[in-house]
């Protein structure tokens, strides 16, 4: 089938926002709140004549407190059917303990990771330089609110496809 590409990261960085500008669809809910239940988990995109899957883990699994307090079960469900995984974090706050948390999952795990540091609304290096610390390569600096850089985020994930 189609290849995975999961996108995983804590509540609150702009999975869904993403999610919602890559699939192109309006119909998937964004809310201030973290964790919002209702939006779509999985839809499809076409980059550079490349069709794969894109899956919100957010949607999946951060609904469920539970879970949210268990990052390393939601990494661990994308990880298994994924073929390559985006890691969203949010430069407006920099890497946070759980950040380090997902991407040592990530690390075990071996998997093809693309680290997006979001809501990069006006590119200055300093907002993304820090992630490069998470050990997972070249951060690639994002708005998916604004719709900045995201053809280079998928140059990136279909090199890895
Ligand atoms: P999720 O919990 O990871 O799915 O995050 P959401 O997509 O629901 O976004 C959480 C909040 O961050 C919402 O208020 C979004 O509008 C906001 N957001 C998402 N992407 C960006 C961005 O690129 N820049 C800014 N400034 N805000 C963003
Ligand atoms: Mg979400």
């Amino acid at each position: 089938g189609k290849p995975i590409v999961a996108l995983v990261g804590r509540p609150n960085v702009g999975k869904s926002t993403l999610f919602n500008r890559l699939t192109g669809r309006r119909t998937a809910i964004v809310d201030d709140q973290p964790g919002v239940t209702r939006d779509r988990l999985y839809g499809d995109v076409e980059w550079d004549n490349r069709k794969f899957t894109l899956i919100d883990t957010g949607g999946l699994f951060l609904e469920d407190p539970e879970f949210r307090r268990d990052v390393e079960k939601q990494v661990g469900k994308a990880l298994a059917e994924a073929d390559v995984v985006v890691f969203m974090v949010d430069a407006r706050v920099g890497p946070l303990v759980e950040d380090e948390r997902i991407a040592q999952e990530l690390l075990k795990a071996k998997s093809r990771t693309i680290v997006a540091v979001n809501k990069v609304d006006n590119f200055r290096e300093q907002d993304f330089y820090e992630f490069y610390r998470l050990g997972l390569g070249e951060p690639v600096p994002i708005s998916g609110l604004h719709g900045l850089n995201i053809d280079e985020l998928l140059d990136r994930i279909v090199e890895l496809l």
